[in-house]
């Protein structure tokens, strides 16, 4: 901390003078310093007061490579109060039984046949009514405590498919969004494990969707992941596909079984049309050649579903077909539509999509001797 004239060349001679004297130590490649400032208008304010707010200034800069130094105001307190707020109403929402989460499902493109479920967590507030997850799950990927709340939902999703199968009614396989955050914080595969264990279930019922941007954050780990989950029976799928910047890298070493496209690449307006559909068909084909399935997400109209058909995405995701709903519904819709075992979808898409037969082909090329 420095207690200097409120003079902003004077402040940014004390950034430049760090900056210079940093870049001449070894091993301090990439460290660019941030500054928060306090003008202090109130000296009533106690010292500590004033360095908080300093800190808190300098903590709004995270991430902001551009913008290094930065002036308090009032408005970041109640941010940061805010935030603090929402963390303490969701530690107690979650013993509460606050937070539930919604199905919406996967169909068959041909068919409309129901082949899996999405569970999507919802926070039913007490005061609010029901809050969408972007509301609250960046803050609590932030914190970390997301994870509590994202085992609070895998747990109750076993705990339905065991009700469901206890009951004797209609189970198909639901996918659960797993945290990048969360595979930092526990051992996601033990922890999966464990609960279809605890429930008796089929490991088969419970499928993982990873985004593809934690492919990208932490890719030896994810990997590492991936192949865990694999060794214990679960179905991966990497969600958002296209969404992210190394997502063509990331497929080549990841052992993924699904690829969610992102809702992006259906989204076409009439100036990207023709590109747009040359896009998803290279990108259908390839997920085709590496033997993925492929579930197009967003889908919410007749034309994007006769595309997608056209181009032989089996499995699709949108308001077109269902949007999420309450497990009541849920089960009251698998028990009145027909159903398609997920798993016999996949095996005989593998036999249609044998690799080897692009590998086969590979081969008969001539060599690049032979060829000269
Ligand atoms: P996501 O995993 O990509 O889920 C798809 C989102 O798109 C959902 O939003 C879904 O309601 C919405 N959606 C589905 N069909 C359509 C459509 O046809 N058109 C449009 N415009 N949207 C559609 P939701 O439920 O608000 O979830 C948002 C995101 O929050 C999810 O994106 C996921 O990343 C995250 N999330 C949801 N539940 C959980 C959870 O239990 N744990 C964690 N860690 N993340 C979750
Ligand atoms: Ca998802
Ligand atoms: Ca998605």
């Amino acid at each position: 901390f420095l207690f200097l004239p409120n003079d902003n060349g004077l402040i940014r001679l004390v950034f430049q003078t760090v900056c210079d004297y940093v870049q001449n130590q070894e091993q301090m490649e990439g460290f660019l310093p941030i500054v928060g400032v306090y003008p202090i208008t109130d000296s009533e304010r106690s010292v500590g007061t004033m360095c908080n707010y300093a800190q808190i200034a300098a903590s709004t800069l995270k991430g902001k490579f551009s913008q290094r130094i930065c002036y308090f105001e009032a408005a970041m307190v109640e941010s940061l109060e805010k935030k603090q707020r929402v963390l303490h109403e969701i530690n107690n929402g979650i013993p509460n039984g606050e937070f539930v989460f919604y199905l919406q499902p996967k169909c068959d493109s041909r068919t409309r046949k129901i082949t899996s479920m999405e569970a999507l967590v919802r926070w039913i507030h007490p005061k609010r009514g029901l809050i969408p997850p972007n509301e609250f799950i960046p803050i609590l990927e932030k914190s970390g405590l997301i994870t509590r709340l994202d085992m609070y939902i895998w747990n109750s999703v076993c705990q339905t498919l065991r009700r469901w199968q206890d009951e004797h009614k209609p189970v198909v396989p639901i996918s659960i969004n797993i945290s990048i955050i969360d595979i930092e914080n526990i051992d996601v595969p033990r922890y999966l494990s464990s609960l279809t264990e605890q429930y008796h279930l089929d490991p088969k019922y419970l499928m993982a969707e990873i985004t593809e941007t934690a492919f990208a954050e932490s890719n030896a780990t994810v990997k590492q992941t991936i192949d865990r989950l694999h060794k214990k029976g679960f179905t991966v799928l990497m969600d958002d596909f296209g969404s992210g910047y190394s997502s063509l890298n990331m497929l080549k070493d990841a052992n993924i079984d699904i690829l969610k496209l992102d809702m992006k690449f259906v989204e076409m307006n009439e100036e990207n049309h023709n590109k747009g559909i040359q896009i998803m068909d290279s990108v259908i084909s390839m997920a085709h050649r590496l033997n993925l399935l492929i579930v197009a997400e967003g889908v919410e109209t007749s034309a994007q579903v006769s595309m997608l058909q056209s181009m032989n995405c089996l499995c699709v995701q949108g308001y077109y077909f269902y949007r999420p709903m309450p497990i009541t519904d849920a089960e009251q819709l698998l028990s009145q539509t027909p159903i398609e075992d997920y798993h016999e979808l996949r095996t005989s898409f593998a036999q249609q999509h044998n690799c080897e037969e692009y590998l086969v082909s590979y081969e008969t090329l001539p060599s690049v001797s032979e060829s000269i």
